[in-house]
């Protein structure tokens, strides 16, 4: 399901988790999309779509990666999701599929939920940032 024609490769949060000894636990949650449970089991809710499960899974293999057990303070929290929102979405795959047009159809081209692209925006670089505007910019003149 990962889109072939991005620049680069970014992380299967699958294969991460198999090869971290994960057990991944289907559930459902009210107040939640996924947590991680200790160093081996991560819970998902039954109620995510295919890049739900794919953010989730992989903003809790980073949680596990990182040692965090329990409940992170919100700028760990934090600290996780722009971790997440920049090994999912690589800067040049952002430029690859940028255009005027909703975040929601941009970031199915990157594979993400919309959630996840807002992050990686709000994580951007000053330098990433001016190559945005650039961008919209030529799509604005063409
Ligand atoms: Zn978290």
């Amino acid at each position: 399901m990962q889109t072939p024609h991005l620049p680069l490769a970014t992380p299967d949060p699958w294969y991460i988790a198999e090869r971290l000894g994960l057990t991944i636990h289907d559930q459902h949650f009210n107040d939640a999309r996924g947590y991680a449970y200790g160093p081996h089991d991560v819970f998902l809710c039954k109620t995510l779509d295919w890049y739900g499960r794919r953010c989730t899974l992989f903003h809790e293999v980073v949680h596990v990666a990182f040692g965090h057990v329990g409940h992170q303070d919100p700028i760990t929290e934090l600290h996780v999701r722009y971790t997440v929102a920049r090994d999912l979405i690589p800067w040049p795959n952002l430029m690859h599929v940028a255009r005027p047009g909703p975040a929601a159809a941009i970031a199915r081209d990157l594979d993400v939920t919309p959630a996840v692209l807002r992050d990686r925006i709000d994580a951007a670089t000053p330098t990433e940032l001016r190559e945005l505007r650039k961008a919209r910019r030529r799509h604005k003149a063409a």
